[in-house]
């Protein structure tokens, strides 16, 4: 019986120590911001992530394929650009998707700049554009830098970095992303969460945000994902990125202190159990706003690539109605039309 109960005890604690230390054959190490990297791939703080499910993902691929070749309305709207409403300092003008002109505090810069026709590995394949650039390259002002959030199609585009690179423009990117810029020619800083560096008078910080990378079926998480924030001597901006809601953003407030505008992302959340983790709905995205303090909460990435089942336009409305129901009226919530420029 005795050596029954030992022969127990062993076994019971070879599994016990098996388990504790079970992780000890992969490398796992976080980086100074927080970001957890496991044999080489990028974690996110909160790792809940769950799988969707094959029959739900093979689904959603379909629908997204056949959206891809005969295109749903309810594109975002699109005006002429106006040359000299751009030119005020500060001022923001949507040119689609996640991409924006901002102007504040003597710099000009860009934030995930895409003006190809489509978000995809391939040119005749994949999401293509639903309403045109709101303003050319080729139209576009002097820019001082770009910040790329991280390195998904519609937020990073080798074409659209070539040309701006060939400008002579420099690029703040996340950890690992420095690499796709600088084969494209370009100068990039790469920044981890909570890191920031300082640009002709303004601050440049490197943000947390809760989402994933990737530009093939090999390099999943290979590269950091972000949000950014500017802060200069009047204005402050923020430009989450792609991201889940998560507790990042009242950490963001507390650590930098309020923002003046924020641009978040109120599309691509159908279907939930897909999105949930890595793209917020237009209600927890005016959160994110009242989270980082913004005075101004402005929604972004919709209305122009067809990358999630909902409607194309059901984005700004469910956003605009969230908004009221805050009681933040239309100068506090903000969505603009492709091309269209506000003073901030
Ligand atoms: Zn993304």
């Amino acid at each position: 019986m005795k050596l029954a109960l030992l022969v127990f005890g062993l076994v019971g604690a070879f599994f016990l120590v098996r388990a504790l230390f079970a992780d000890s054959s992969s490398t796992a190490t976080v980086t100074p911001g927080g970001a957890r990297i496991v044999d080489g791939r990028f974690e996110n703080p909160l790792d809940r992530r769950e799988s969707a499910g094959f029959l739900r993902s093979t689904g959603f691929s379909i629908r997204k394929i056949s959206t891809s070749i005969v295109a749903r309305d309810g594109a975002a709207k699109r005006v002429p650009f106006d040359r000299s409403a751009m030119a005020h300092n500060p001022s923001i003008t949507w040119i689609g998707h996640s991409t924006f002109l901002t102007r504040m505090d003597g710099v000009t810069f860009l934030t995930d700049p895409v003006f190809s026709k489509r978000v995809s590995p391939v040119s005749f394949a994949g999401p293509k554009r639903a309403v045109d650039v709101g303003v050319p390259l080729e139209e576009l002002p002097a820019v001082d830098f770009v910040l790329i959030s991280h390195n998904h199609y519609d937020h990073a585009d080798r074409d659209t970095v070539r040309e701006l690179a060939r400008r002579g423009v420099k690029f703040f990117v996340p950890l690992g992303v420095g690499e796709l810029i600088r084969e494209e020619g370009g100068e990039a800083v790469e920044l981890d969460w909570w890191q920031n560096v300082e640009m002709n008078g303004v601050h440049i910080h490197c943000v947390p945000a809760q989402h994933f990378s990737g530009r093939s079926l090999t390099d999943r998480n290979r590269t950091l994902w972000a949000g950014w924030v500017v802060k200069g001597a009047t204005r402050s901006f923020y430009h989450t990125g792609d991201t889940g809601y998560s507790p990042d953003f009242k950490r963001i407030r507390e650590r930098l202190g309020s923002i003046d505008l924020a641009a978040v992302p109120i599309g691509a959340y159908s279907p939930g159990a897909m999105m949930s983790y890595v793209h917020t709905t237009p209600e927890e995205a005016v959160q994110i706003g009242v989270d980082v303090g913004a005075g101004r909460i402005m929604g972004m990435r919709f209305g122009t690539f067809d990358l999630a089942d909902e409607p194309l336009d059901e984005p700004p409305v469910r956003f605009r109605a969230e908004a009221e129901r805050r009681g933040l009226d239309a100068d506090r919530a903000w969505v603009l039309n492709v091309g269209e420029t506000r003073s901030w």
